[in-house]
């Protein structure tokens, strides 16, 4: 069986609801479980409805719900051809909006919003989303079934960002999905929620619905899991702004896990987790191109010619660099570094020390720069006036190239190869890293070098 997600943009309208029936039926050998999120956009509304209630905003409030209605009696209205099923659905939802109105009024009436009332309301989006796609499908011939997550996924109590307790849940899932399959009855499974012991609602963070779609595959030990998008697949840079970009057939997970850190929009790592644990490939698939076969994301690094993978660039970071003479061979310097800036919340997202030790530069988010460099000067205050460090230097406005590729190790030849492309195109490089796991290199360039120095390598690495 393979495991099919669809995201928000793949159940956006009636024409792309009308695509994933017919992607369904193309696929319906491979015995699908369906895991879906809200239709797109309807989280987003759900949230800020919410938020607008607090407030009293009853105008505001009764235009959005009005519209959330709208999209979804519409759906109903166009894609459901028997009668009977179609009042039966437009029922069912219309008890849904009922409860959400009584949920949005008691919120308004307490003037009190927790994130367990959000996670409530957040639900009704993939309820909503998923009663309305078994409906559809049972429409157009696939037998298929309506599975509400809050009965299967089984949580803690942290809401927003539940965890997930894998003993009841895999058991569960086994428990109900299977015995559908057997008799090719397709589930349709609300991405995103769960519950908790005591039956309260909970959601697993934004675009959680991956992260479900890797649960449910797992759990039922899928062939694959199939990630339905709106691109064609992870590729080598941002098509926007890179000429030549293309989509990579096959990567491996620490591949996808070091593309997304670096800001490809692959798949939250974490979403993998279920995935990785049982040895359950990935594919990313596009709705809107459903022959192409997308993106295999798997244990094993695919044996291409291709060693760099993907290249990108964090933008707009500051580089906060401490330096001087008297650092040599003193222990704790490090240490010091980043207690500082863990204890104001900073994140370091890149590190680099020559073996001098004569210098240690940090790349952070430009919006924390002078906040660090406040609490390192303060930390350091002896050490500067004893001249051991000269000062805690800033450059604004760097951006952070990263290469990644699992093939790069042991390879030669690929630092020299990044850099000459670099210098040959004028590019200054004003720090670098590489970690021994040698999966991938980061370098800092100024900002505005950052948009050629991406070009440049993705075109030095281009016959690889
Ligand atoms: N509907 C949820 C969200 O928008 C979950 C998802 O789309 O994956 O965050
Ligand atoms: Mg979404």
């Amino acid at each position: 069986m393979i495991t099919m997600k669809f995201g928000g943009t793949s159940l956006g309208d009636t024409r792309r609801l009308a695509d994933v029936v017919t992607i369904v039926k193309t696929h319906i050998s491979t015995k699908p479980a369906i895991v879906a999120s809200a239709m797109s956009g309807i989280t987003d509304t759900l949230l800020e409805t919410a938020r607008l209630s607090v407030q009293r905003e009853t105008e505001k409030v009764k235009n959005n719900f009005e519209a959330m209605k709208e999209k979804h009696f519409n759906v109903a209205d166009t894609l459901i051809k028997d009668s009977a099923r179609r009042e039966e659905l437009i029922d069912r939802q219309s008890a849904i909006f009922d409860e959400l109105a009584s949920l949005l009024r008691g919120v308004s009436l307490l003037k009190e919003l927790s994130p367990r009332s959000l996670d409530a309301i957040a639900s009704f989006g993939e309820i909503l989303s998923c009663l309305q796609i078994a409906a559809i499908l049972n429409d157009s011939g696939i037998p298929a079934e309506f599975i509400d997550t809050r009965k299967v996924i089984r949580t803690d109590a942290r809401f927003g960002e539940a965890v997930v307790d894998f003993s009841v849940t895999d058991t569960r899932i086994r428990e109900i999905l299977l015995p559908l399959i057997d008799r090719s009855i397709v589930p349709v499974i609300t991405g995103f929620i769960g519950s908790t012991e005591t039956g309260l609602t909970t959601t697993l963070g934004r675009s959680g619905s991956d992260y479900t779609g890797s649960i449910v595959g797992a759990a039922t030990g899928s062939a694959e899991i199939w990630i339905w998008t709106d691109v064609d697949g992870v590729m080598t840079a941002d098509p926007r702004y890179v000429k030549g970009a293309r989509v990579l057939s096959a990567i491996s997970y620490r591949e996808a896990a070091e593309m997304s850190y670096f800001g490809a929009k692959v798949i939250h790592p974490k979403t993998m987790l279920p995935a990785i644990e049982h040895d359950i490939p990935i594919r990313i698939k596009n709705t809107f191109n459903p022959t192409h076969p997308g993106t295999l994301i798997s244990s094993s690094a695919p044996e291409t010619k291709q060693i760099v993978k993907n290249v990108t660039s964090i933008d707009h970071l500051s580089l906060v660099a401490i330096e001087g003479n008297g650092m040599l061979g003193v222990p704790g310097v490090s240490a010091r570094i980043f207690t500082t800036l863990a204890r104001i919340k900073v994140n370091v997202m890149m590190i680099s020390q020559a073996s001098s030790e004569h210098n240690v530069c940090i790349v952070i988010p430009q919006k924390d720069s002078e906040n660090a460099v406040d609490a390192l000067q303060s930390e350091f205050k002896t050490d500067i006036s004893a001249k051991n460090i000269d000062a805690v230097k800033l450059q604004t406005e760097v951006s952070i190239i990263a290469i990644v590729g699992e093939r790069m190790k042991g390879t030669r030849g690929i630092a020299g190869k990044t850099f000459s492309a670099l210098a040959q195109a004028g590019v200054n490089v004003v720090a670098i890293a590489q970690g021994s796991s040698e999966l991938n290199i980061s370098l800092v360039v100024e900002q505005e070098d950052a948009p050629k120095a991406v070009q440049a390598i993705h075109d030095a690495f281009q016959e690889l």
